[in-house]
């Protein structure tokens, strides 16, 4: 019989039935690129049972007349690809994977298979539950990608980011195919233009580009050497190129799901690849408005926290990435890799209890209204007249946090609101108000260790 396979993107759909064409399998899909025509020759090919593999896009598959035409064939397997899609709290939910369990009410005698390459638990939980699947059995693969280094570094501390990407490009992969991953289109656009005018072959791809563009830089990226795709993450779900030797982030994914997944598309084929980063005290800060601004209920985003302090304590750790993101996907690695950037050159954790009270009272004394640049004038005594205006020349905070300068005390503050000590105002003035978790480190009931950033890279 025929192997059907649910598969979310059509793009997906074309390159993977493309390929297994080329391996002699009989594999066609149905999407909403072909026309009538090409769909009833098709559908007779199936009904002829001329196919090992047909490709359905979810919505697809849920009409009646897909059902009706899919009940009139011998059908050997349903596989549910993509199928994180299905979790509500997931980062790629596509609600017509919701409808799926049809599946198991109209062909309960045909096997069925679910598959992703990335969900924690939870996620795992939420497919069984959904796609009723209760008594399968469950695989896990380990999540270790050993030939990937990842490296997770603070931007706003020297050159620019995107010189940083540059230098990083040269020194370690000129010529090697490679995404870059941006959080908006305009940051992509620029980006890409800029890596282009520096002489390397670097293409856009996100939602707001024609359709024929996305797929003729997706193509060149697929069958050339040495092309670097920009991209928001509109890009990536089910590109299968072996040999993406480094995936950069110039912003920091919601989600230890989302890097994993956007990282796990750099060396398929085992050879070594970087996973390389940089983020920022605005990168938090602006991920921390998104989410308190979102539209969701609150059990939405009770869930979204946890996940963005998951994302937030990978980037601030100072033990093994590589350790801490197994632990997320509840598999342990003994030993520390060696292979990332806190195994290579381990971080200094020092105790910031001091400088972190200074912080968090000067917030506190200046009305929790001020945002990060103007809490730091404060503590550094800067002669500003919008602090006279307010009178916060006059605090005994004013002044006091000479110790470190400003780009110390925005690691400080970087790490304060990451780890949840200071919110971020909802009007995304960027005000920073006291939490309950500040309150102990404020009475010097708890010491808090912070990571000591990088010193500043040096411009070429
Ligand atoms: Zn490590």
């Amino acid at each position: 019989g025929t192997g059907i396979v649910v598969s979310p993107l059509i793009a997906l759909m074309q390159d993977q039935v493309a390929a297994l064409t080329q391996a002699g399998v009989r594999a066609a899909f149905l999407n909403s690129t072909l026309d009538a025509g090409q769909a009833r020759a098709i559908e007779t090919q199936l009904l002829r049972g001329e196919l090992d593999l047909l490709y359905v896009a979810p919505e697809r598959l849920m009409l009646e007349r897909t059902l009706d035409l899919l009940a009139r064939t011998k059908l050997a397997l349903f596989a549910i690809d993509e199928a994180h899609c299905v979790s509500q709290w997931g980062h790629d939910f596509r609600p017509e994977y919701m409808g799926l369990n049809v599946l198991h009410e109209r062909f309960p005698e045909v096997p069925r298979i679910a598959l992703t390459a990335t969900a924690d638990e939870p996620t795992r939980r939420e497919i069984v539950e959904r796609l009723k699947l209760e008594d399968a059995r469950v695989f896990i693969s380990s999540f270790d990608r050993p030939n990937i280094r990842y490296r997770i570094g603070q931007s706003g501390n020297g050159p620019s980011a995107r010189d940083r990407l540059l230098r990083f490009i040269r020194d370690e992969h000129a010529n090697d195919a490679g995404i870059v991953y941006c959080l908006s289109r305009k940051r992509v656009d620029e980006i890409a233009a800029w890596l282009a005018a520096q002489g390397l072959t670097a293409l856009p791809y996100h939602a707001g580009l024609g359709s024929e563009v996305r797929a003729a830089n997706q193509s060149r990226f697929l069958n050339e050497e040495g092309v670097i795709i920009v991209a928001t993450i509109a890009f990536g779900m089910g590109i299968d190129k072996p040999n993406v030797r480094f995936v950069a982030h110039l912003n920091l994914p919601k989600s230890v799901e989302a890097y994993y997944q956007e990282t796990g598309r750099a060396g398929r084929d085992g050879l070594p690849a970087d996973a390389w980063m940089l983020y920022g005290l605005q990168d938090v800060i602006t991920l921390r408005q998104m989410l308190e601004r979102s539209e969701s209920d609150d059990a939405h985003k009770r869930v979204e926290r946890h996940k963005l302090d998951a994302m937030l304590g990978l980037c601030e750790l100072t033990g093994c990435r590589r350790q801490a993101l197994l632990t997320y996907f509840s598999e342990t690695l003994p030993k520390p890799c060696g292979n990332c950037d806190t195994c290579l050159e381990p971080p200094e954790a020092w105790d910031a209890t001091v400088p972190a009270q200074k912080a968090l009272s000067c917030a506190h004394r200046t009305g929790q209204r001020f945002g990060v640049n103007y809490l730091i004038d404060v503590l550094l005594g800067k002669d500003d007249d919008r602090i006279k205006r307010f009178g916060h020349d006059r605090l005994t905070t004013s002044g006091i946090g000479k110790e470190l300068g400003q780009q110390e005390w925005r690691g400080v503050f970087r790490q304060l609101i990451s780890r949840g000590l200071l919110a971020v105002d909802l009007e995304g003035h960027g005000g920073l108000r006291l939490t309950d978790l500040s309150r102990p480190v404020l009475r010097g009931e708890a010491p808090l260790m912070l990571r000591r950033d990088a010193k500043p890279e040096k411009a070429k």
